[in-house]
């Protein structure tokens, strides 16, 4: 039953209603992320997930006291796109910011093809993904980025 739901989820603002079909009884205590959502354009990566748990963290702490859900997904994901057997770029998105661009985390350009990204990709993602994502702890890189930004102008 649960399933037929969640191929019906249409708000991008990721107060992760799940509706039945569009403009129908809403269930507003059933909320979901990952993969199973569908939040077109948005592309379903781990990376969105890592940034859905925040949002749908936040989003059930109020519901629970009884406050408005105020968070919301920006349609972060990203891709790290393996260019050669030493180089990688980090591509990253923020579907629904307007107008669309890439969201790069790192204070320099990602799009081009660099060794610090293909390490980053090798050696450093598959500890985040194990000890941060699936533990609950990585939430995304917003933080990371806003601390990389503000050295960044030193
Ligand atoms: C080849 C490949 C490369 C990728 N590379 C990247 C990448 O570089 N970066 C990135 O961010 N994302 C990447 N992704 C996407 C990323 O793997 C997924 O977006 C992410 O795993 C989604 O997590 P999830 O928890 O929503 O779903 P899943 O990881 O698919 O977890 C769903 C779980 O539910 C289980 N399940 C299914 N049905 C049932 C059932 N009926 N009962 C009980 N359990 C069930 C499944 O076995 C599975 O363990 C890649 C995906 C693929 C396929």
């Amino acid at each position: 039953m649960l399933t037929d739901y969640l191929y019906n989820i249409k708000s991008k603002h990721y107060e992760t209603r799940i509706n039945k079909s569009p403009n129908s009884h809403r269930f507003p205590n059933i909320f979901g992320l990952g993969d199973c959502i569908s939040l077109p354009p948005a592309n379903k990566t781990a990376a969105a997930v890592s940034v859905q748990t925040a949002v749908l963290k936040s989003n059930l702490t109020s519901l629970m006291s009884g406050s408005p859900l105020s968070a919301s997904y920006t349609g972060y994901s990203s891709c790290p796109l393996i260019t050669s057997s030493k180089t990688c770029i980090l591509a990253e998105f923020d579907y629904f910011q307007t107008p669309p661009k890439p969201t790069e985390t790192f204070p320099f350009n990602q799009a081009k093809e660099r060794r610090s990204m293909y390490h980053l990709k090798a050696d450093i993602m598959p500890l985040l993904y194990w000890q941060g994502l699936v533990k609950g702890y990585w939430r995304g890189p917003e933080n990371l980025r806003k601390i990389l930004y503000a050295f960044s102008f030193l």
